[in-house]
């Protein structure tokens, strides 16, 4: 669980730190409010995406699915700023599938932690492949980061890709085709 007095304690020494009024009316709930802030997006230290995912139908469907354009908002472990976009999530089943709406539950309990792009990528398609037993797993990324946005090297607009395959759709190059034939279609 995360501990919201500590935070605001923690969040008002940062605003003192940095030369400014933590009293100050405009500030004076600020911590608190960050730290009601920080419960909601690391939420997803406390959950399990497995068990998002444990909910499935046998159907015997072993042909690819895919759910994409689904926003997603993190947060860089590095800056503890956030990063923004859109997530495709496709698997082959192995007779086995997941309602969508699990796919994005999964997701969001991953993206509700401090995170990197590329491990969110990989942490997801490993749960969708332990959980499913799929015969192949893609997760594709684009996001943008406001800690390259909003600093640094200050470059708003661009969008980071991060890819990861298992299974089939790594090894097998026709379902590699059909993969990015329907990332393609808009
Ligand atoms: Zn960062």
């Amino acid at each position: 669980m995360v501990d919201q007095e500590k935070i605001e304690k923690a969040f008002a020494s940062i605003i003192d730190a940095i030369g400014e009024d933590p009293k100050r009316e405009g500030l004076a709930y600020s911590p608190q409010r960050v730290a009601r802030m920080y419960a909601e997006v690391f939420s997803g230290l406390d959950e399990d995406p497995t068990e998002a995912l444990g909910t499935g139908f046998e159907e015997g469907h072993d042909e690819l699915v895919m759910v994409k354009n689904v926003r997603f908002s993190s947060m860089c472990e590095h800056h503890f700023l956030p990063f923004t976009g859109t997530a495709a999530i496709a698997y082959i089943p192995n007779g086995r599938i997941v309602g969508v709406s699990k796919l994005v539950r999964a997701l969001e309990i991953l993206a509700k932690r401090p995170q990197v792009q590329e491990r969110l990528a990989a942490q997801l398609a490993d749960a969708i492949d332990s959980s499913l037993k799929a015969q192949g797993v893609a997760v594709v990324l684009e996001a943008e980061h406001m800690c390259m946005s909003c600093r640094g090297v200050e470059k708003p607009g661009h969008q980071m890709v991060t890819s990861v395959s298992r299974g089939l759709l790594l090894t097998q190059d026709s379902k590699r085709q059909e993969l990015f034939a329907l990332l393609g279609q808009r």
